[in-house]
């Protein structure tokens, strides 16, 4: 069966009240066969999943904790966000490895509990321009993918990001072909773990300065299966497009 390709949007932190507009706008203007996902700050999420009840803009969190509830101050459960509306939740973020020192066991708990509260986990890996000058890109893909999905990984609760994290925010992409070898090696290595067959379903998203600009020819790169997007979700005027070149 064709993979059917996904729009998602990372506001990351920002975003207030007033940004209800640009989800306004996605909404109305969202036309095509892709799925459409908006992780805003959790602030929004609830106000987000409401207005966009009944449309085709599904909305996400940005990060979760492995723990349903407890003695966690200032963290969110997955319950907690599907709980506000959320449907979907991406896990393992480059910055939330980063800043927040999360390991691949960490985001491996935590697409665990995504899925405990009946999300779908967008489970984030990509290598760091060092490694990748050390061209040790499929070997830090690799570990992570094997770090941070989990066994119970299927099509149909998980979609999976790379993002290398030297693109992300930068206005540099990878070449088509480096962005290829990355998605073909995903796919064969989920195909070693979970079968031919269900590695096919698995959705794999490229990430990284994806713009209006270049959206069409990343999304048209074999097992390329839309995108994840930072900057050019914000505004509803960039990221249409982008929808659009995913459908
Ligand atoms: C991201 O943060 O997931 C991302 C891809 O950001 P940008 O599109 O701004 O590079």
């Amino acid at each position: 069966m064709p993979r059917v390709k996904i729009a998602a949007g990372n506001w990351k932190m920002n975003g207030l009240a007033g940004s209800v507009s640009e989800l306004d706008a996605l909404i109305a203007g969202a036309a095509g066969g892709a799925e459409v996902v908006i992780c805003p700050p959790a602030t929004l999420i609830a106000a987000f999943a409401a207005r966009a009840r009944d449309s085709r803009v599904a909305i996400g969190g940005q990060d979760c904790h492995a723990a349903a509830s407890g003695a966690h101050t200032g963290d969110l459960s997955a319950e907690m966000l599907a709980d506000a509306g959320a449907s979907h939740v991406i896990v393992g973020h480059s910055e939330r490895r980063a800043d927040h020192g999360e390991s691949d066991a960490a985001v491996r708990a935590k697409a665990e509990a995504a899925w405990r509260a009946g999300l779908v986990a967008i489970i984030c890996v990509g290598e760091t321009e060092s490694s990748r000058d050390a061209g040790d890109t499929l070997g830090v893909v690799g570990r992570q993918l094997r770090g941070s999905v989990p066994g119970g990984a299927t099509a149909a609760n998980t979609v999976i990001a790379y993002e290398p994290v030297w693109a992300i925010g930068t206005g540099r992409t990878p070449t088509l072909a480096e962005i290829a070898e990355v998605h073909d090696f995903m796919r064969a290595d989920l195909a070693s773990r979970f079968g031919t067959g269900a590695a096919d379903g698995f959705r794999l998203l490229y990430g990284g300065s994806v713009k209006p600009t270049n959206a069409a020819e990343i999304f048209a790169v074999g097992n390329v299966d839309g995108g994840l997007v930072g900057g050019a979700s914000l505004k509803a005027g960039d990221f249409l497009p982008i929808v659009a070149a995913a459908s």
